[in-house]
């Protein structure tokens, strides 16, 4: 089974073809020539989940899931949520968006924070949403150097050290993404027995 990841980010396909079973194929947005900025307009984590799934499966025609993630820090209640890929600005650049983020917090004791991640997928006209949450607090300054976005600022419960400083199956054993895809594989191992 081949299903198409409705994003062009090579790392979030890493992630999620690794969790997959060897029988579904992971395809990306390059594979079906779109390059295009979908719109993610919504103003929560699942809105723009379903905005892009349900975009691709309009304007592409093709079964499809995508995903939107959101950092949820507990002493800016909730910030920066859904605005974390522009909490810095329309530039969406990871390092400015942690120097925001560490400014912010720099005289906060609560470090608190989460991850959620959404998924939706739509498959024969019908959306199914799938979501992963990974608590744990930010540093006080970058460490590591794998992974993307907010990965060395973000040091999940139980760990010493930043999803940076991880190999990525033990982000994706213990992640936001990881516990959705783990959802979503569940859906639809069901699906291919009942279809
Ligand atoms: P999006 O859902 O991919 O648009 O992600 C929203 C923001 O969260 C972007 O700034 C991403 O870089 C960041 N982000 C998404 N997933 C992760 C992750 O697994 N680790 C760190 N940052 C992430």
């Amino acid at each position: 089974m081949k299903l198409l990841f409705a994003t062009n980010n090579s790392n979030k396909v890493k992630e999620v073809q690794a969790l997959m079973p060897p029988e579904i194929k992971i395809l990306s947005l390059k594979d079906i020539d779109c390059f295009e900025d979908i719109p993610e307009t919504q103003n929560t984590i699942e809105g723009n989940a379903i905005q892009k799934a349900e975009y691709i499966k309009t304007h592409f025609g093709y079964d499809c899931f995508a995903d939107d993630t959101g950092l949820e820090v507990e002493a800016l209640n909730g910030a920066p949520g859904v605005y974390s890929a522009r909490y810095a600005g329309e530039q969406k650049d990871a390092n400015d968006n942690m120097n925001k983020l560490l400014k912010a917090l720099q005289h906060k004791t609560n470090k608190n924070a989460q991850f959620k991640t959404v998924i939706a997928l739509n498959i024969n006209n019908k959306t199914q949403t799938f979501t992963g949450i990974c608590q744990g607090s930010i540093t006080t300054s970058k460490q590591g150097d794998k992974g993307f976005g907010y990965d060395p600022i973000f040091k999940p419960n139980n760990f010493n050290f930043t999803f940076a400083e991880m190999d990525l199956s033990t982000k994706n054993s213990i992640g936001h993404r990881g516990k959705a895809i783990t959802k979503l594989v569940e859906f639809l191992k069901f699906y291919e027995l009942k279809n």
